[in-house]
């Protein structure tokens, strides 16, 4: 195929925009063709990509399309067609980026002939993530289908000498395939095994090495098997060393007379008497120490040098495979591959940051020689983890930056956002702006100033006061005769808006829209008018405010509520209704500084760290199963002083809808039957028709139910003052940061509140770890505490759901742990976009692939960026 006149390289925004892409072909190209059938929505998945990417495509926009024809129908089709459409999807995608070997194969598949079975690819065509970039093709570079070149990383564990057929399959269930996997699976901890000690030194309840003779070893049949070795060192003392699960080649080893090295935690021995080992780390040793000559002995142990003599690591336990064993793997790859393991990061940055190269940081994180001491502590950290931490968050932050720049180049609005005209923006509301708000405003007032678009995250706690942030940024673009909107994620929430602003408005003149699915075609053609024609001024809405038929006269502005509910397509596409308006999002989520930089590092953020004056904080109290009487009490109580309540039921499953339906009803009819007789009590969950839902809301905001069963779709901004009391059931199945943002709900006016967490009865459910978990509810109400222990007790996956936030998932670095190294990372990150904003020159083209391949589009997907 002709070279179709494309430059040399890829805008870093086009790699970037089609990384995603990545993920499912190198799936394919190492779980083999044959399992095509599992991929689900790969057509949208590179229609977003070819969106994503557009921009950046110029000369290459034909190629985009033709990207984006091959996937067409790809998801409704058969095997053979499926194949054929992966062939065509990576030829037409090695045409606009550099593609690994292990993908490029993928192109093999002759598009015209679609019957015939493709072998399944073999280990050899696998690669890992540390593979040498492909260089950008030559032009012509024949179909791009090259068979794979050999690349030395990607060679099978199975070449290194001592793993067999046996041995590597049991590695690659654990997806070790290839050297290069074992290269970057690294060891848990470490533990020292520099220094021998005695049986009389070595402390109960902490690992040792002891060198000594075999004087007795004797299979006991008491009870349970077991196999009893006492080993006496050179002083006289005994230890006793146990296995209850053993094979015949470990007894002969232990013949009495025969030298050994034993590893492992010493404990106190049977009725407190004497010391133990069980399962140590057992090696033979040569000739005839005493303790002088432990050291000749120790390295004369035959082929043990990665498991005695220094700090060794350990690694994550496999079945099957002791670890001696892998110790002994790793070595090999470590001694025989390192090598072939190229450094990205430019040598200036290396020497700035003082970070060390990657292939001594590898080989110190395998088997620490230069840093023993640091590891000997333990756990990973010190210089080599500081790298290798560095290096991700690196590429993470550059990949942020790089979307940044791309968001940043086209002028957007300048508006005036006159100091004065701000002075009555603030006068005309009830009362006066906290200084958090005030600071958030001055921030949005000079981003909306400056000719570039803004790109703003608005981070406050829930009831922090956000909306009328918002409201301040909204009239700064009305004043300049621009529209506004304003998306929020569900329609609650979207009248919630309209009903907070509108009594603010008030007096202005100003027109504010509602416009959501739920109105009836007449009144949604009236809304759609008046925003078309720029008579409403504030548009506040659902998604349907992105949809295609909505048109807007002149925007100049996008407020997004609750950010990550929405997809980066409706993001965009609201954001090309105007002419690159400027953005605010605003979160409740209170998300720690070290996930906010990870997460939103291409967003300025402010933060809402203040609450308006007037409010009492909730009181929370846990309670057992058993003791849920209490709470029904105080319930009773706080009903009987008028006020309202929400019951609120755990989330399940979304394949369990149907039971959480079930589950809610019965409970509401179970507590108007049996706990609170005669009270109205209403139900909203996630089954019901919004306008279903809409009415049960509208019912107890009202005040014609005084309580509401709620399954978690009970909404983030709901907004009844006089409810005070919000129990939760099967509270420890929440996230803190969620019960967080349920316990908002109460405490909205001025009377005291309650949140009740009830747990689950049994022992699982109430575990120490719940209950430490829970306590942090009851101890603060301040979200950012409460984020960070989430944060620290559940790791940043799980933080905001995994599938949400599309959070990488770190190999290395920990965000609770290494802030530091991520400060640094962004700096050094966002300096070199600002020096080479393509990553063109020489030095950094190299980076940029690297990039790609990193990357591998998980923010981007799951970011609204
Ligand atoms: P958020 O959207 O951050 O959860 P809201 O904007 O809904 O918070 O504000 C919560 C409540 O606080 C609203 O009833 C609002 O009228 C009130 N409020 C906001 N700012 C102030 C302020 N500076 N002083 C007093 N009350 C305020
Ligand atoms: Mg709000």
């Amino acid at each position: 195929m002709p070279a179709r006149g494309k430059e040399p390289v890829a805008p870093p925004e086009m790699l970037l925009a089609l990384s995603p892409l990545l993920a499912p072909l190198r799936f394919l190209s190492r779980a083999g063709l044959s399992r095509l059938n599992t991929l689900r929505e790969l057509e949208p998945l590179v229609a977003r990509a070819v969106e994503a990417a557009r921009p950046f495509a110029a000369a290459r926009a034909e190629s985009l399309s033709r990207l984006a024809q091959a996937a067409r129908g790809f998801d409704s089709a058969e095997e053979p067609q499926r194949r054929a459409a992966v062939a065509r999807l990576v030829r037409e995608l090695s045409e606009l980026v550099p593609l690994p070997g292990e993908i490029a194969a993928l192109a093999a598949f002759p598009e015209q002939d679609a019957a015939p079975a493709i072998p399944e690819p073999r280990a050899a065509l696998r690669a890992v993530s540390l593979e040498p970039p492909r260089m950008p093709a030559p032009a012509g570079r024949g179909t791009r289908a090259a068979a794979a070149e050999p690349e030395p990383l990607a060679t099978p564990v199975e070449r290194l000498r001592g793993v067999g057929p046996a041995l590597a399959e049991r590695l690659g269930a654990r997806g070790l395939a290839t050297v290069g996997d074992l290269l970057l699976h690294l060891p848990r901890r470490y533990e020292d095994r520099r220094t021998p000690r005695t049986v009389a030194e070595a402390p109960l309840g902490e690992r040792s090495l002891i060198a000594g003779t075999v004087v007795k070893a004797q299979e006991a049949r008491g009870r349970t098997r077991r196999l009893e070795v006492l080993v006496r060192d050179a002083e006289g003392g005994h230890l006793v060393c146990l296995w209850f699960h053993f094979r015949a080649a470990l007894l002969r080893r232990l013949a009495p007379g025969a030298r050994v090295l034993v590893s492992g935690e010493v404990r106190a021995g049977y009725r407190g008497a004497g010391k133990t080992m069980h399962h140590p780390d057992v090696e033979p040793l040569a000739g005839e120490p005493g303790q002088a000559q432990l050291g000749d002995a120790i390295s004369q142990a035959r082929g043990a040098e990665e498991s005695f003599g220094a700090v060794v690591p350990v690694y994550t336990e496999f079945e099957g495979v002791p670890p001696r064993t892998y110790r002994r793997i790793a070595h090999r790859a470590v001694e025989e591959y390192l090598r072939f393991v190229e450094d990205r990061l430019p040598p200036e940055l290396l020497a700035r940051r003082g970070l060390l190269g990657l292939q001594e940081a590898l080989r110190e994180s395998h088997f620490p020689k230069a840093f023993a001491d640091a590891a000997a502590r333990g756990r990973p950290g010190g210089e080599p983890h500081r790298r290798l931490a560095f290096e991700e968050l690196f590429l993470v932050q550059l990949g942020l930056a790089l979307k940044r720049r791309g968001l940043k180049v086209e002028p957007g609005i300048a508006f005036r956002a006159e100091p004065a005209a701000l002075e009555r923006v603030e006068k005309s509301l009830p009362w006066p702006l906290t200084s958090a708000q005030k600071r958030a405003v001055a921030a949005i007032a000079q981003d909306m100033h400056k000719p570039e678009p803004m790109n703003r995250l608005l981070q406050g706690d829930v009831g922090s006061g956000k909306t009328a942030v918002a409201l301040c940024a909204a009239l700064i673009a009305v004043e300049d005769g621009y529209q506004v909107a304003i998306m929020a994620p569900t329609e609650i929430l979207a009248e919630q808006h309209a009903r907070s602003l509108r009594p603010l408005l008030k007096g202005t003149g100003i027109h504010l829209e509602l416009l959501t699915g739920g109105l009836s075609q007449r009144e949604r053609a009236h809304g759609d008018r008046l925003v078309r024609g720029g008579a409403a001024q504030i548009v506040v809405g659902t998604h349907a405010l992105a949809e295609e038929d909505t048109a807007f006269h002149k925007l100049g502005l996008v407020v997004i509520d609750e950010q990550h509910r929405f997809g980066v397509l409706t993001r965009q596409r609201l954001m090309t209704k105007g002419q690159r308006p400027d953005t605010l999002v605003m979160t409740a989520t209170p998300i720690p500084r070290t996930l906010a930089l990870t997460l939103y590092g291409d967003l300025d953020v402010s933060v809402l760290d203040e609450l308006p004056p007037g409010r009492t904080p909730v009181q929370t109290r846990v309670y057992k199963d058993a003791a849920r009487g209490k709470a029904y009490e105080l319930i009773r109580r706080e009903l009987g002083q008028g006020r309202q309540a929400y019951v609120v039921l755990p989330l399940v499953e979304e394949s369990e809808k149907l039971a959480d339906l079930k589950a809610a009803t019965v409970e509401r009819d179970r507590l108007a039957a049996e706990v609170f007789p005669g009270v109205p009590i209403g139900l909203v969950h996630g089954r019901q028709a919004s306008a279903e839902r809409n009415e049960a809301m509208e019912r107890f905001r009202v005040g014609k139910d005084r309580i509401l069963v709620a399954t978690t779709v009970i909404e983030v901004g709901v907004d009844v003052p006089n409810a005070t009391v919000m129990m939760i059931e099967h509270a420890e199945r929440f996230g803190l940061s969620q019960l967080h943002q349920l316990r908002g709900r109460v405490g909205r006016g001025a009377a005291s509140s309650h949140c009740l967490l009830v747990t689950g009865n049994s022992g699982a459910e109430w575990g120490p770890v719940a209950r430490e978990r829970l306590r942090v509810m009851e101890e603060t109400s301040d979200g950012f505490r409460i984020a960070e222990a989430d944060l620290e007790l559940r790791g940043p996956g799980e933080f905001l759901g995994t599938r949400q936030s599309g959070l990488p998932d770190f190999a290395v670095a920990e965000l609770a742990r290494d802030q530091a190294i991520l400060a640094e990372a962004r700096e050094e990150a966002f300096a070199l976009v600002q020096r080479d904003p393509e990553l063109s020159s020489a030095g950094n083209a190299q980076l940029r692939d690297y990039l790609f391949h990193r990357w591998r589009g998980r923010l981007s997907l799951a970011r609204v960026g």
